[in-house]
């Protein structure tokens, strides 16, 4: 075992201690020289005397490294050690840092080129951890996950990225922390509210109590009644006495000063400090913050490596969101009443995730078959995580039952060899059935409700 510790004052007690329970310690003074020297220990020990600002930038380089994102770190405060979430006792130290090395060690398939493999990989060697959002004022939506925040990329919004992981079962959701108003449009939280007048929209109005005259029914703020001390009605003008017997309250309470007019509710109007756009609160959006943690499945599919293996498929063909795909095919469709001679297929396929240690190079085998056998010209586009459609353009029955053939039977030899690989195929071809009435999306439906 080689540490690094990484201290401005070493104190040279604690160091014996350290050496005696962990073997050779490797000491650096600042970060500086631990950067520079890229050494690759097997755990770090971080002080926190270097303060939140050095040390946040260090960690989130660490975690986003190949080679870095994985080791254990262990905070020292005056020669106290502690993870995250708990102190750990000095003799408690190996054993923290073991029980991580033998995690990373049983990831069969690594692939931490993506942040969101890092991640996984990351709680899945820490088992203990849930993945628990942090309040922070500065965030658009008042929260973060600072443990997703230090492997993240930038390149998306990850709490979709945690709903996806959600969806696919990777991730489950473990306790509601909040629900928080935002905008339904950019969903930022930094809102800002104002009452105003329900008739004229001004800002300029006042709570008042409200005075309701039995005998003739005029009703007004109370302001308008009181005269030398009694209540006068102003428009009948009888002297009112008893609440419940000359008048009551009405449920007005409000006085617009702009345009007069009374009201019983002000209205609510918010502003999107983020976006600008103005709503009433009906139409505000409520986001869920959760926390959440790897589940079973999660972790399988963590193990050996077939988190997301749909989308090396992705990665090898002609891919189009699924908005083109609707475009594409409105206009071949078009293009097919119009001249009555462009023949197009569609194929959809369903790819069931193979929870063993076969997955990941059985989905790689899959994807380059595909990349063989489909043209250039065709497309591919994704129903859900892992159904995919492939849209064929000038390909007539006869061509899509050949191309169909061969994958099934491309599909059905990789069962035989590995065994448990589970695929759905559904086909449809413009030249056989009758397209006339139907719209891209209907068509879609309609071949994937044959899965
Ligand atoms: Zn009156
Ligand atoms: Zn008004
Ligand atoms: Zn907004």
């Amino acid at each position: 075992m080689k540490v690094a510790y990484i201290a401005q004052n070493i104190n040279n007690t604690l160091l014996g201690t350290l050496s005696a329970e962990l073997g050779e310690i490797i000491l650096f003074n600042s970060i500086e020289d631990f950067v520079a020297s890229a050494l690759i220990p097997t755990a770090l020990i971080v002080s926190t005397g270097f303060g939140r600002e050095l040390l946040q930038p260090l960690i989130n380089s660490l975690r986003k490294s190949d080679q870095l994102c994985l080791t254990p770190i262990v905070w020292e405060t005056d020669g106290e050690f502690s993870t995250y979430y708990k102190p750990l006792p000095v003799n408690e130290l190996k054993k923290h840092i073991l029980e991580i090395i033998i995690l990373v060690q049983e990831i069969e398939v690594h692939n931490y080129s993506s942040w969101e493999n890092r991640v996984l990989a990351y709680f899945y060697t820490r088992p203990a951890f849930h993945i628990i959002p942090e309040l922070d004022k500065t965030k658009p939506i008042f929260y973060y996950y600072p443990h997703v925040e230090q492997f993240y990329d930038g390149a998306e919004d990850y709490f979709f990225w945690l709903e996806e992981m959600t969806n696919q079962n990777i991730l489950a959701k473990t306790r509601l922390v909040d629900r928080i108003f935002c905008c339904s449009s950019c969903f930022s939280a930094l809102l800002k509210f104002s009452d105003l007048c329900p008739h004229c929209g001004s800002i300029n109005i006042r709570n008042e109590k409200f005075v309701h005259c039995f005998t003739c029914g005029h009703v007004a703020p109370e302001s308008q009644f009181i005269k030398d001390g009694r209540m006068v009605c102003p428009s009948c003008r009888t002297k009112l006495r008893l609440i419940g017997e000359d008048y009551d309250r009405p449920l007005e309470n409000g006085v617009c000063l702009d345009c007069g007019n009374y009201h019983i509710d002000s209205k609510l109007s918010v502003v999107c400090l983020t976006c600008n756009k103005t709503f009433s609160t009906e139409d505000l959006s409520k986001r869920p913050i959760y926390e959440y943690k790897l589940t079973d499945a999660g972790r399988a599919q963590t193990k050996f490596g077939t988190v997301n293996s749909a989308g090396l498929i992705v990665n090898e063909l002609n891919y189009i969101v699924i908005n083109q795909m609707l475009f594409m095919l409105d206009w071949i469709v078009a293009m097919q009443i119009r001249y009555d001679k462009e023949r197009f297929g569609l194929i959809a396929l369903q790819i069931i995730p193979n929870n063993s240690a076969s997955g990941y190079d059985l989905m790689l085998e899959l994807a380059r078959f595909l990349r063989r056998v489909v043209r250039t010209t065709d497309m591919c586009s994704k129903l859900d995580h892992n159904t995919f459609i492939f849209l064929l353009p000038n390909t007539d029955s006869e061509g899509l039952t050949i191309l169909v053939e061969r994958i099934a039977e491309f599909v059905k030899s990789m069962e035989l060899k590995q065994g448990r690989f589970e695929t759905k195929i559904a086909w449809f071809s413009s030249g056989v059935e009758d397209i006339s009435d139907l719209t891209a999306r209907e068509l879609l439906e309609k071949v994937s409700a044959k899965l």
